[in-house]
């Protein structure tokens, strides 16, 4: 059945700061009137059943929205996965509305977003044969929800879980996103760093993996790569760079916002210095999952032969160090 307009989840969704697209989107979907091949099916028109991410037969909206490897990607780069999955109902439509109605620590507008992303990506495949991936759909839903929060003059309800979101998901649109990451290797006494540079529009631009004889302190191994992921930038010639690394540590000393470890403090003189001569937009912390790549470099850089790897191509074990992620 349709969701009349009296219903309190519509009250709710007509609060979310959506474009009109998304928001008919979700209307769909809590009334069951996507064109999913069940509800096809029930409508008589045959259809391919089949999901076109994981070619599981019979799908149902379940299957599309929580159950598919594409849906767990998608929620897995968010750092929701837990909480949405959590609230997990026996069918989508029960678990549309227990998100909307009853969490209060899911950012409701992004939530909707990344649901209708989700959707956007599967009549892509299906109908295009286009492959969009889950890192494409969730920065896409990212960018719909900050927007409209930017261009709001009346404060969204859901503002300030939006804002914690930033500390995920900096502007992404002309910036140049580079992260780094420290390792030590205690067996062959050395340290490595990774640095792996990303355009704005989500493209490998560049890997970097160094050795560092002798250094076995992980602050050390993480201001160290923080500084070559700045000596690349000027190489390179990057402007407007986002630099992000998963050390709080380091991030907070190398933004000034708090003392340097001593250990490190020699490097992360020069880090500062290099950031007031660099056009660094912004320097900020992520979670270890998103971190993956530059940490695959790390690893890479810490068990090799050579001092130096680079890449401007990513390299199989990266690839498939992101699909382990989300096995
Ligand atoms: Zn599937």
């Amino acid at each position: 059945m349709p969701v009349g307009i009296q219903d309190p989840i519509w009250e709710r969704m007509w609060q979310l700061k959506l474009p009109n697209q998304t928001l008919l989107f979700a209307w769909r979907l809590c009334s069951n009137l996507l064109s999913t091949p069940s509800n096809l099916a029930a409508r008589h028109v045959t259809f391919d059943d089949s999901c076109p991410f994981c070619n599981q037969n019979s799908v149902t909206n379940g299957h599309i929205f929580f159950d598919c490897s594409y849906a767990v990607q998608t929620f897995r780069i968010t750092g929701l996965y837990q909480q949405i999955s959590q609230l997990k109902r026996p069918n989508c439509e029960q678990w549309f509305r227990a998100i909307i109605l009853e969490n209060t620590f899911v950012s409701t507008s992004f939530f909707v977003a990344l649901l209708s992303g989700i959707w956007y990506a599967r009549n892509s495949a299906v109908f295009e044969q286009k492959n969009i991936t889950p890192w494409s759909t969730v920065l896409h839903a990212s960018r719909v929800v900050q927007d409209l929060a930017s261009t709001s003059t009346n404060q969204a309800r859901d503002l300030p879980e939006l804002q914690a979101m930033n500390t995920i998901f900096q502007p992404v649109a002309n910036a140049i996103q580079v992260f780094f990451d420290g390792s030590i290797s205690s067996s062959n006494r050395c340290a490595g760093a990774g640095v792996y540079i990303q355009s704005s529009s989500g493209q490998f631009l560049h890997g970097l993996a160094r050795q560092f004889p002798n250094v076995v302190d992980p602050c050390l191994s993480e201001a160290l790569a923080l500084r070559e992921a700045l000596l690349l930038c000027r190489q390179l010639d990057l402007v407007d760079v986002l630099v992000q690394g998963d050390s709080s540590i380091i991030i907070l000393a190398a933004a000034q916002d708090s003392d340097s470890p001593s250990s490190c403090s020699p490097v992360l003189d020069d880090v500062i210095r290099m950031c007031q001569n660099l056009p660094v937009q912004k320097l900020s912390w992520v979670r270890r999952e998103e971190n993956v790549i530059a940490h695959n470099f790390a690893k890479f850089a810490k068990s090799s032969d050579v001092i130096e790897t680079t890449w401007s191509d990513p390299p199989s074990f990266v690839n498939q160090s992101v699909m382990d992620l989300f096995q």
